[in-house]
């Protein structure tokens, strides 16, 4: 009986011992898979993790940005109010209009600064979520813009879209909100050089995103190229994020489109020539402007996914309104 609740008394023991070092591993192994979920990459980091492709080009460090080094001779424009204290949605009525809608319905809205007869247009949010920052851009320059109406010259208007994937900044503020509602990637629908899919070798492999159904297939495609047809721009900018640089649209090139690189990398920090991942970036609005409209056209990728690089984006501002082809 003594020896039988003996044995009984082991077993229990062996069954606690087993238990606790069973605690023990499971304890180990969830340490060693959350490390792993921790080190999973952020939007951010998957782009510089491109860097780590044997054949490609590393990115550049982003962070901190140093002061320009090229800075060209333009006269100093007034000091911007502190903060972007005004929302467009709040602006005077006269100078905003809606374009057309997106898939899901929303408003596009361009702001109109000046009537001269020269117009020139920035597109900002071609790409949602992540690159949420050109919007806010976009809504500094409308603000600061709208406190200093005199710095468009007298021969000129200037037309800003805030944003053109509003679905996608919508859904998502990382990587899931680059396409718009059909998970079509807005800056490889144009109907130039279109592809619905891709070699994705040195491109954006975060998420599945396709090129539409068909060349010009979006409604946010359709709108702005029936208003890029109706304002006939003399020049236009399409600000991305991040850290890759400034592109001349045109393939092949378009003479206009590098001037025009050439005179906005005078006054930032921004690559120029851009970074070559290897990407071969099909249907995209500057390559479409340039060859198809003889618009000269370029891309304007901010330094990170958060800065707006505000400073930097003003002398931007002031030389593409004085810019001649
Ligand atoms: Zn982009």
């Amino acid at each position: 009986m003594s020896k039988k609740l003996g044995g009984i008394a082991a077993l229990l023991w062996a069954i606690n011992l087993s238990a606790a070092l069973g605690l023990i591993a499971l304890l180990y192994f969830s340490g060693i898979l959350s490390a792993a979920a921790r080190s999973e990459p952020g939007p951010d980091a998957s782009l510089l993790s491109l860097a780590g492709s044997a054949t490609r080009t590393p990115f550049p460090t982003v962070t901190p940005i140093p002061p320009p080094t090229r800075r060209a001779t333009i006269t100093p424009w007034p000091t911007p109010s502190p903060g972007p204290s005004v929302t467009p949605m709040v602006m005077p009525p006269a100078n905003r209009q809606v374009i057309g809608r997106s898939e899901e319905e929303r408003p596009l809205e361009v702001y109109r600064f000046g009537r001269g007869p020269v117009h020139k247009l920035i597109v900002a949010g071609i790409h949602g979520g992540y690159e949420y920052n050109t919007v806010q851009l976009a809504d500094e320059l409308i603000a600061y813009l709208f406190d200093h109406p005199e710095v468009v010259p007298g021969d000129t208007s200037l037309f800003i879209l805030r944003n053109l994937n509003p679905d996608g900044s919508a859904r998502a503020m990382g990587v899931e909100g680059r396409a718009n509602a059909n998970n079509v990637d807005l800056n490889r629908n144009w109907p130039y050089n279109w592809q619905k899919e891709w070699e994705r070798d040195g491109c954006w492999i975060w998420r599945p995103i396709e090129g539409g159904e068909y060349a010009g297939s979006e409604a946010e495609v359709q709108a702005l190229i029936a208003y890029i047809d109706a304002i006939k721009p003399m020049a236009l900018i399409s600000y991305h994020s991040a850290a890759l640089g400034i592109f001349a649209g045109g393939v092949p090139d378009f003479p206009p489109s590098i001037r025009l690189a050439e005179a906005v990398a005078e006054v930032t920090n921004y690559p120029w020539p851009p970074i070559d991942t290897g990407c071969d970036y099909t249907g995209n609005l500057t390559d479409w402007a340039a060859n198809t409209r003889s618009i000269p056209s370029i891309d304007i990728e901010l330094t990170n996914h958060r800065d707006t690089d505000f400073a930097q984006n003003l002398r931007v501002l002031q030389v593409f309104l004085g810019w001649k082809p």
